[in-house]
């Protein structure tokens, strides 16, 4: 493999931060590790308490990745009761974790890594571990032995599959001390570990091991069944995925994310996907993040929705049942069943599809499956393809420490693992709203005629909640073809749809006798006919799914107290709100509710109030245009301006399970204005 060490890049650079800058090359490359994966170390001289030099471990900290690794990733571990633990017969995890918490350097430093007292007892200064695809493609392998003998004769010690823990860190130091010669460990099913006097000495030696044995190959063999055009998968998969989701989120719900990325394309379309798939994980870390297996959907022909929906909706369950078997098969006393359903999705000739919690989980699953398909298909070149038994996979993906890790993670917010989309979202309101809504969990659609402005609220949110967390799509509410094609954006980016807040609208002001036809037409085409066109599409992907849903209309408070000079606009927005009642009728069999929030005057970054609607709507008042949000703000019982946050907060409510019970409902958010109260 090419080494990219640049000793340009490193001038200057020494101890922690050598360390970080190496870490990195090996993160940066996902054949070596993903997400997470893989760690390394650096062996060095630091002053302790008292100011006397001692030795310490800079190793990676559990939960960080490599390719982003910073310096406080790394916590210091004092090398000497690392050393005293070589006398040790054994030591379970726990007193471990315990152990190495008393030899920090700093208190508040992130725990050490599992693999941490393997780096430690090996002599040399600086250590890398990978989970690199050339090597496990050797060692997964019904001749693996044989396999590893070829092409690394005696130059690396090879050990037996065992879990990370105490034992593998020992047999790790004492194969090394056995074969004084080796300049590296390959760790069955598992990983590679190379070493060197300095982090470039044992950078290059994972380089060369590496070299000598990459010899992929992709499986052969005529496709089964034949694989669909690009424009075809993507029509089925968009048709498809909210099917998939309603069936794998029935414990919880999730996130997908599809794939037909041409090794994926190639590996699930070959005639030994079905079998190979279902083998086990390329390193056990993958189990984690993928489970033991993915689901292969067998199917005669993926191009008929129809008996694919089928096919998929019955092996999902299967799947389902097949996985608490295996729990139940290997279960320990107190341990309790993840999630059953699958997190990779393969489908030959259509793709793959990843699941997660949120964009980032399915991401991760996809980018890790990647890397199987490659594997799988590598070590089916020296001899049929092995990986960990049942229970080994079980030992990893119900290891305690990763159970540990998942109870101390924070309690989900309110809208997690849901999909939102906001219309009208690039300002006001509908800004407001999808900041509220992503504060609390969801991945936010932003949609909005304004394109730029949509992409620049949903840039706003990823920076904020982090990437794939929001879209900004370009919708005309007014448009059948760009409300459909803005719908689907948010199903293929997501899978599907769970709450839609009905929010862009017009505001056109003038007396009924003085209005142009144009101008009423325009309030009905978007403050009307704009809400149905959203609702229908979003109403199909809802059902679809069989998850329930819930929408919000943002009408105004004109629906019960129209004032003069307001035709077209009061007008169209009774027809939204008559349209949301309709809706709640309608949805209520499916779970699916429709609710209303009545604001008035919300002036803050809106849209709607431009200057010659604030003109308009003053005259028709009889004050200056600059009176008119005091007049406002005075007109209201509590004597409050409504503010964008106001409403949104309205809006949060409606969308979340606390009204889960609540459809067909108006609240208004507009201090009080008594001709306007539902009745
Ligand atoms: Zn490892």
């Amino acid at each position: 493999m090419k080494s990219h060490w640049s000793d340009d890049e490193v001038k200057g650079l020494e101890g922690l931060d050598l360390l970080v800058y190496a870490s990195r090359l090996v993160g940066a490359e996902p054949s070596l590790v993903v997400w997470g994966g893989g760690n390394t170390s650096l062996k060095v001289t630091e002053p302790d308490l008292l100011g006397r030099p001692i030795r310490v471990l800079r190793v990676k900290g559990s939960g960080s990745d490599l390719k982003s690794i910073v310096a406080r990733d790394f916590p210091g571990v004092l090398l000497e009761p690392i050393l005293a633990l070589l006398k040790r017969a054994d030591m379970d995890d726990q007193e471990m974790v315990a152990y190495l918490a008393r030899c920090l350097q700093e208190p508040d430093s992130p725990r050490p890594s599992i693999e941490a007292l393997l780096h430690g007892f090996l002599p040399s200064e600086a250590v890398i571990h990978t989970h690199a695809d050339a090597v496990v493609a050797l060692t997964n392998n019904a001749r693996g032995r044989e396999a590893v003998q070829e092409v690394y004769g005696k130059d690396v010690a090879l050990i037996p599959y065992r879990r990370p823990g105490f034992l593998l860190s020992k047999e790790v130091a004492e194969g090394v001390r056995a074969h004084p010669r080796a300049r590296g460990v390959i760790l069955e099913k598992h990983g590679l570990i190379t070493w060197g006097g300095t982090l470039k000495e044992a950078y290059g030696a994972t380089m060369e091991a590496i070299k000598v044995s990459a010899r992929g190959r992709r499986p052969s063999g005529p496709a089964r069944p034949r694989v669909l055009d690009a424009a075809a998968r993507r029509d089925l998969a968009v048709a498809l995925a909210p099917i998939l989701r309603g069936a794998v989120s029935r414990e919880r719900r999730v996130l997908l994310r599809y794939d037909d990325s041409e090794p994926v394309l190639e590996f699930v379309s070959s005639p030994e996907a079905a079998r190979l798939s279902q083998v086990g994980p390329a390193t056990p870390d993958h189990t984690i993040h993928t489970k033991r297996v993915p689901l292969f959907v067998e199917v005669e022909d993926p191009s008929d929705l129809g008996a694919l929906s089928e096919a998929v909706r019955g092996q999902v369950e299967a799947f389902a049942r097949g996985y608490t078997e295996y729990f139940e098969a290997h279960r320990f006393p107190g341990a309790t069943l993840l999630d059953p359903y699958p997190r990779v999705i393969l489908i030959p000739g259509l793709g793959m599809f990843t699941t997660g919690k949120e964009a980032r989980a399915a991401l991760i699953a996809a980018e890790i499956y990647h890397r199987t398909v490659w594997v799988l298909g590598a070590a089916s070149a020296f001899g049929p393809y092995a990986s960990l038994t049942p229970k080994e996979a079980f030992d990893v993906e119900y290891w305690p420490l990763e159970l540990y890790k998942l109870a101390k993670a924070p309690p989900e917010r309110e809208l997690a693992r849901r999909i939102v989309l906001v219309t009208g979202g690039a300002s006001g309101i509908g800004r407001a709203v999808a900041r509220r809504l992503a504060q609390e969990g969801a991945h936010v659609v932003v949609a909005d005629l304004d394109h730029p402005g949509a992409e620049q609220v949903a840039r706003e949110l990823e920076e904020r909640h982090g990437a794939g967390r929001a879209l900004g799509v370009a919708m005309d509410v007014t448009a059948e073809a760009s409300v459909r094609s803005g719908i689907r954006a948010a199903v293929e980016a997501c899978g599907g749809l769970d709450v839609v807040v009905s929010n862009a609208g017009i505001a056109p002001a003038g007396a009924i006798d003085a209005m142009a036809l144009a101008d009423w037409e325009r309030s009905l085409a978007v403050n009307a006919t704009g809400h149905f066109l959203v609702a229908r599409e979003a109403l199909r992907v809802m059902k679809a799914q069989g998850l329930g849903g819930s929408f919000v209309f943002v009408a105004t408070k004109n629906v019960m107290a129209p004032g003069k000079e307001f035709a077209a606009y009061s007008a169209a927005k009774a027809a939204e709100a008559q349209l949301a009642k309709v809706l709640a009728i309608e949805g209520g069999p499916s779970g699916i509710r429709a609710n209303i929030v009545n604001p008035d005057a919300v002036f803050r970054d809106s849209r709607l109030w431009s200057e010659e609607v604030r003109a308009e709507r003053a005259r028709a008042h009889g004050i200056a245009p600059g009176e008119l949000e005091e007049f406002y703000r005075r007109r209201n019982l509590l004597g409050v301006p409504v503010l964008p946050e106001d409403v949104a907060e309205a809006v949060l409510f409606l969308a979340s399970d606390r009204a889960a019970k609540t459809t067909g409902c108006t609240l208004t958010v507009d201090g009080g204005v008594r001709d306007a109260f539902p009745r």
